[in-house]
């Protein structure tokens, strides 16, 4: 398979062997089911940010869980066998592909945000991405004050995120639970996520309680712009 092939079939959040780590690819090979990725940094490398238990029960128990209860919900289903972008791509919202749906964009959702952490992020992108930035937003700061909002505003348990459309131009959007701008069946604001913040309760209650708006600021400390721009690029090379 051509590169440019790979990465359109892969819609770039499984690209970039180079450039990103792919911890949306972690599928078992021999019988098709999905593994939970394996994590960059210790459980205790985002403090103060995000605390150690927090980190640890997200991840061995809340996304443990949404992969083993993927494989369950794909045994008898038509998308198993599909890669798990493809999975939230074609997935619909009918009774009968909700625990899939729920499921598959639990994975999907924790892997992209395993990924786009890092102990001591950038304070704001470089390149290709800050010029984009910069044009759809008008610049760093009204990004950031765009996303923190749609993140506190997601009433119950959803994500934010950052998302390329379908001609590379970038637009701030939320999804409800584990529903992700992916799900063209799903969701009205469709387009490939390159950045997203898990606003569920699980994610920052043990350290922050209520105070969202708190916990969202301090995520902004830990973005690896460098991943973001990465999957950015190869968002806008299938273009
Ligand atoms: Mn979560």
């Amino acid at each position: 398979m051509k590169r440019r092939d790979f990465l359109l079939r892969t819609g770039g959040v499984c690209a970039g062997i180079a450039l990103v780590p792919t911890l949306s690819c972690s599928r078992s090979k021999e019988n098709k089911t999905f593994v939970l990725p394996k994590l960059g940094f210790a459980f205790d490398a985002l403090e103060p940010n995000i605390d150690a238990r927090t980190m640890e029960i997200h991840y061995t128990k809340h996304h443990a869980g949404y992969v083993k209860k993927l494989n369950a919900a794909l045994e008898k289903h038509p998308l198993r066998g599909e890669i798990i972008v493809d999975i939230c791509r074609k997935v619909t919202g009918k009774v009968a592909d909700v625990a899939v749906l729920n499921n598959g964009g639990g994975h999907y959702n924790h892997s992209l945000f395993w990924e786009i952490l890092q102990p001591n992020g950038a304070k704001a992108p470089a390149g290709k991405l800050a010029k984009q930035i910069d044009k759809d937003f008008g610049s760093f700061e009204n990004f950031t004050k765009e996303f923190a909002q749609a993140a506190a505003t997601v009433f119950g348990s959803g994500w934010a995120w950052l998302v390329v459309d379908a001609k590379g131009k970038l637009f701030v959007t939320s999804t409800q639970n584990q529903e992700n701008p992916l799900m063209k069946n799903v969701v009205s604001k469709v387009g490939l996520p390159i950045l997203g913040i898990d606003v569920w309760e699980h994610a920052y209650y043990l350290h922050y309680q209520n105070r969202r708006k708190e916990y969202i600021a301090n995520f902004m400390n830990l973005i690896n712009w460098d991943v973001v721009a990465a999957k950015f690029l190869n968002a806008i090379a299938q273009h």
